[in-house]
């Protein structure tokens, strides 16, 4: 599709077969299990992200454990059981794993570069960081509530690169989660901006199990944003929904996905809504959050 934002989704293009060596094995998310149970044909070998720790400084999570959190009071019945896989997008050493990353793997019946290096606001602000601020701040708020969290990265780092996308689109599953949420900014034309929520479309033997369910969920997150205060975005046909069946974060999930574009960092004052740490934690994050609570409890 045309409409892609080209920056952000799709980058891609050279083939590369060489797998990381040993001392670039991938981190598995937190909790994740070696085992993958996906019944989607033949699933490649997981060839992960680089961890390597010197050179350029990378931020840890520090979200503290649950037990560290002051409990939210009746929260924690709702969500206690819960477990939510965030997908904090593109990791922010992808630029620097060109190789790594134009690698091709199964995006759902077809090829696809591995991941893309993503977007940056005009400042220079990247996409991956803040895609992984708005999740650390979702995942602290969902482990407030007493949620299990798990992320499909677990550093912020130009010395790491991926997961790939179909990892990515796996990694719900492997730890059986309620959902999954994907996190990116996009990448579009100054004019535009606001968020918008991409839900899978039916592809038979990928999507056909969850589609219908991510369509519900896709409307709960929008809801979710919308009363937080976060701004529907005018472009993609103005009801803050696209639906994509290119897109191997969502093709491999076995569990409801969506993937969201928060606003468009392009955009000038998207782009501060986009640094600020408030908008982060009090419109994205808490939007974020009130969605998934809305399809997980609204039924
Ligand atoms: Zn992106």
């Amino acid at each position: 599709m045309t409409r892609v934002p080209l920056a952000c989704l799709v980058a891609a293009t050279v083939i590369v077969g060489t797998a990381a060596p040993a001392s670039q094995a991938y981190r598995m998310p937190e909790g994740a299990s070696s085992v993958d149970s996906a019944a989607k044909g033949s699933v490649e070998a997981v060839q992960g992200p680089a961890t390597t720790t010197a050179g350029q400084p990378s931020e840890e999570i520090t979200a503290p454990a649950p037990s560290a959190v002051a409990p939210i009071h009746g929260a924690s019945r709702r969500w206690g059981g819960k477990v939510i896989m965030i997908d904090p997008g593109h990791q922010l050493g992808n630029a620097t794993h060109p190789r790594q990353v134009n690698r091709l793997v199964n995006a759902g019946g077809f090829r696809k570069a591995c991941n893309s290096t993503g977007t940056a606001t005009n400042s220079g602000f990247p996409e991956a960081t803040f895609t992984w601020r708005v999740a650390r701040a979702l995942k602290r708020q969902l482990r407030a509530r007493g949620a299990t969290v798990r992320m499909t990265r677990s550093t912020n780092s130009y010395d790491d690169w991926g997961p790939c996308i179909d990892v990515r689109g796996r990694a719900g599953n492997r730890v059986n989660a309620d959902v999954m949420i994907s996190l990116h900014g996009d990448g579009a034309s100054a004019g535009t901006r606001g968020f918008f929520v991409i839900r899978p479309s039916n592809r038979a033997g990928w999507t056909s199990d969850i589609y219908r369910s991510s369509a519900r969920y896709a409307h709960e997150v929008k809801s979710g944003l919308v009363r937080a205060g976060a701004r529907v975005s005018s472009s993609y046909g103005g009801d803050g929904f696209d639906v994509r069946g290119d897109l191997g974060t969502l093709n491999w999930s076995d569990v409801p996905a969506v993937m969201v574009e928060l606003g468009n960092m392009r955009n000038a004052r998207d782009a501060r809504h986009m640094m600020s740490p408030h908008y982060r934690k009090h419109r994205y994050a808490r939007g974020l959050r009130l969605g998934i609570g809305g399809f997980l409890f609204n039924r």
